[in-house]
């Protein structure tokens, strides 16, 4: 029996989770839930999987979740940051799921790994913004690291069990796929006055507010790039982006014999989330069978760099490394979620991130002290320019 915690159990990957669980139950046992507002949701999580904690994101939040709960099930109720940080490091924990969205990840991210948990990482932006330490951090807490995204689940998947670094293994590329998101084909000239509605209407996947847009921008494919190059010690030069429209091949990675090793799947979360849920062993994700004739063709294509310039830009903050990443992520977090306010046109999204990171791109981040400094000064100079 695995005692599991899920951070963001009311989003996207979190709710994905909890229904990989279900199927479960002879292995797996909830022991917190955590949520940021949405009270309702838990509220309806809480009697199904009977945590043993719940935690949310304000004490308001947190008065309205005990008023809500009923007698049959009471989990204990906390708030805020220390709370998340404590379920996810519990000595009752021995897996936890990193799903809450954006910086605020981090922390308990960082919790879990320093002492030892399985933790799988769906919380791509923590690794983003602080992409050495937290390596670090896992190999000091001896924590073992299983990533959620599908692209990095899919390369993962597709190295040696126990992979020692691409060099010894011979690899010579990993190639992230990519759908190219709603707007692909789109005229250019009319991406300024797309709206949050039409970004977020992602063609293959259904995620998040924050990730949709991203995948629109193909912003989203820029972290997993930087994401790509601390998971698995990939320099940027040995990370191509592949426009690939069916999203069925999750990503693939290149020998120096010339093979190609590529995971396939439906585009489904519950397929990685259970392959890191059970590794080293395989489970029911609830997934349909792969129908290749349905499918019936693959299609591939080079990134066009001019219509979606974050990706170009993600490429140059990982090579400028220092604190241009952490920069980036939170410039674009700002971004973004102007942008879902209507504050911010959605071409503005790149232009703002390439200005701040004109403007600030330190040398050297050394600390975590240094991580949220960076992360907290790129953030006011964004918020500064859009309110100008
Ligand atoms: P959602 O927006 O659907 O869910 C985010 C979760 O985080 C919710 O539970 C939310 O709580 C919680 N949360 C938000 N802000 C805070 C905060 N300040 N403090 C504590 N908790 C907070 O996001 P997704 O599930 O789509 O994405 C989660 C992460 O997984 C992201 O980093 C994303 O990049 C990554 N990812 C997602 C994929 C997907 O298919 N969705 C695919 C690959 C990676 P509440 O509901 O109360 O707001």
């Amino acid at each position: 029996m695995k005692t599991v915690t899920i951070l963001g159990a009311t989003g996207s990957i979190g709710r994905s989770t909890l229904d990989v669980i279900r199927r479960h139950p002879d292995r797996y046992r909830v022991f917190a839930l955590t949520a940021n507002s949405r009270v309702d949701v838990l509220l309806e999580q809480i009697p199904v999987f009977r945590p043993s904690v719940v935690v949310v994101g304000s004490p308001d939040a947190a008065r309205q979740l005990e008023a809500g709960l009923d007698d049959a099930h009471r989990p204990e109720v906390m708030w805020g940051e220390e709370a998340l940080c404590a379920v996810a490091s519990d000595a009752n924990v021995d897996c936890v799921m990193a799903a809450i969205v954006g910086a605020a990840g981090l922390a308990p991210a960082l919790a879990a790994v320093r002492v030892g948990k399985q933790v799988l990482l769906a919380n791509k932006e923590a690794l983003v913004m602080s992409g050495a330490l937290f390596m670090d951090a896992v190999r000091e807490g001896r924590a073992s690291l299983l990533p959620i995204d599908s692209e990095h689940n899919a390369v993962f998947q597709a190295l040696p069990t126990g992979c020692r670094g691409l060099v010894e293994e011979g690899v010579r590329r990993i190639l992230l796929t990519a759908s190219g998101g709603p707007f692909r084909t789109r005229e250019p000239s009319t991406l300024a006055g797309v709206t949050p509605e039409e970004a977020c209407a992602h063609p293959n996947w259904v995620m998040g507010r924050k990730i949709s847009v991203d995948s629109a921008t193909m912003m989203n494919k820029g972290l997993e790039v930087i994401e790509a190059h601390w998971l698995f010690g990939a320099g940027p030069d040995s990370i191509d982006v592949v426009i690939h429209p069916q999203s069925v091949i999750h990503s693939m990675v290149e020998y120096v014999d010339g093979s190609v090793l590529a995971q396939l799947g439906n585009p489904d979360m519950r397929t990685p989330i259970a392959h890191a849920l059970a590794y080293p062993e395989r489970i029911e994700s609830g997934v349909a069978s792969l129908d290749l004739f349905a499918i019936a063709r693959l299609d591939f294509e080079r990134p066009d760099m001019k219509r979606f310039p974050c990706l170009a830009l993600a490429y140059e903050a990982l090579r400028a490394g220092g604190g241009a990443a952490t920069v980036l992520n939170a410039a674009n977090e700002i971004a973004v979620s102007a942008f879902l306010e209507r504050r911010l046109g959605f071409t503005a999204i790149a232009d703002l991130c390439h200005s701040v990171l004109e403007r600030f791109c330190p040398a050297e981040v050394s600390s975590l002290q240094d991580v949220f400094d960076v992360d907290r000064q790129a953030r006011a100079l964004a918020r500064a320019a859009i309110d100008a």
